[in-house]
């Protein structure tokens, strides 16, 4: 096919990191034994545990691709690759320093003052400073440039008004980087800045938005004239929308795009096996499922790679995502149909009904989160258009 927007390279792992993984695997073992790793879908939403968290950090697992200067492993991104997905295909619980780990960090080292810099990024790294992403609205979700979240200067800095939406995490964690309005330009995508806003300051209101399980991961959250220094202003005024761009860039092509659900493969495996190995008919579904999860992992891996090296690959990694997500929620209907069983959200934590119940009600988010798949299949009409 003459399309060269999809080029990815084959990625081959260096032997280095095969330690790497192995230490993870062996500390994931430990934490298992322990009880602390269930094993448990889509746990980099909702799988908090700041002593999890914490623990990582003390490994040098957080904020791992961040300079040293700043508190950071300085280590390489395929190394925090390999360690990630360890974590994604374990089930680990991951969440509370998911964001500030994937893309608060980086994007504060992109765009921030060596005083912000300083200020945010050694806590990060220490697995202590936690963030949320501040970007939807009620109706700017895929429509990001119509955020009506507005910040006027002020003589002591600027003043912010107005109400995200589904902001994960906004109740428990410290920050969120905060897109809004900070004038009104002809062209959308100018007059966007973005903001550190702690989130304990008395005037931002978080109120809970409870998921299909009823965990409360979600928040509203709105932001009543709330008072900012200057130096909570990321980045330059207007270039918000280049900055968040680059932003979701991060967000979008990792493999919690494909290994939300794998934790749930797993826990089936054994459950055949436990029940003396399956017929031919399961083990061939189970064949198929892990031969599509490997070609996504090449893909994901060729994404890693193509952003490691600054190549850009929007593209790309809108297609990967597009497929990933799609297979996440492919998945968890396989398996409902490899090994009938009633899902159970009260069964006991980490039980197979149990696992399946999370998965089942999780998945209406699968192809939402980060960018609808809709959106994403216009990114890569456009690439596709622009490629030819
Ligand atoms: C689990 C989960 C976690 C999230 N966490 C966060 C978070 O922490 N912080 C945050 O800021 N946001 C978060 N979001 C919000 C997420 O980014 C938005 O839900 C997403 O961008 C879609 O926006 P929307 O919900 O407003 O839907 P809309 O944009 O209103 O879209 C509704 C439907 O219309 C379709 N559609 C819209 N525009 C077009 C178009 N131009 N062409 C074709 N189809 C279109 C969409 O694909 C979708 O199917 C989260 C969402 C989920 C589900």
């Amino acid at each position: 096919m003459p399309f060269s927007a999809l080029d990815l390279r084959a990625v081959h792992l260096p032997p280095s990191v095969r330690q790497l993984r192995q230490e993870v695997r062996d500390f994931l073992t430990a934490e298992r034994a322990a009880g602390t790793v269930l094993g448990r879908p889509d746990s980099w939403l909702t799988g908090w545990d700041p002593a999890f968290t914490r623990r990582l950090a003390r490994r040098g697992w957080v904020g791992m691709t961040l300079p040293r200067a700043y508190g950071g492993g300085g280590r390489s991104d395929l190394e925090r690759y390999v360690v990630i997905e360890e974590l994604l295909a374990a089930g680990a619980p991951v969440s509370a320093h998911w964001v500030a780990d994937r893309q608060a960090g980086p994007t504060i080292l992109r765009h921030g003052t060596e005083a912000q810099r300083h200020r945010f990024l050694p806590r990060i790294a220490a697995g202590t400073c936690f963030f949320s992403i501040g970007m939807s609205e009620r109706d700017s979700g895929s429509d990001l440039a119509s955020v009506q979240t507005r910040a006027e200067r002020t003589d002591g800095g600027w003043r912010l008004t107005g109400t995200k939406m589904w902001t994960g995490g906004a109740h428990v964690n410290d920050h969120a980087i905060v897109l809004a309005r900070t004038h009104d330009a002809e062209d959308r995508h100018a007059g966007l800045s973005q903001f550190l806003v702690d989130l304990r300051d008395p005037r931002v209101h978080v109120e809970p938005i409870r998921l299909l399980s009823g965990e409360h991961t979600f928040n509203s959250c709105r932001l009543e004239g709330v008072e900012l220094a200057p130096d909570a202003l990321l980045g330059r005024p207007g270039d918000g929308w280049r900055q968040v761009t680059g932003e979701l860039a991060l967000e979008r092509s990792g493999p919690e795009r494909f290994l939300s659900t794998l934790p749930l493969l797993t826990a089936l495996v054994e459950q055949v096996r436990r029940n003396g190995g399956g017929d031919l008919g399961q083990q061939a579904r189970v064949g198929r499922l892990t031969a599509r999860l490997s070609s996504l992992r090449q893909l994901s891996l060729g994404v890693a790679t193509a952003l490691a090296a600054g190549r850009p690959a929007d593209v790309q990694a809108a297609l990967v995502k597009d497929l990933g997500t799609r297979f996440e929620g492919e998945l968890v209907n396989e398996v409902r149909e490899i090994l009938p069983t009633a899902a159970r959200s009260d069964a006991t934590p980490g039980s197979y009904p149990e696992l399946l119940a999370t998965a089942i009600l999780h998945a209406p988010g699968y192809t939402l989160r980060g960018g609808t798949n809709e959106i994403l299949r216009s990114i890569i009409t456009r690439g596709q258009e622009r490629s030819r």
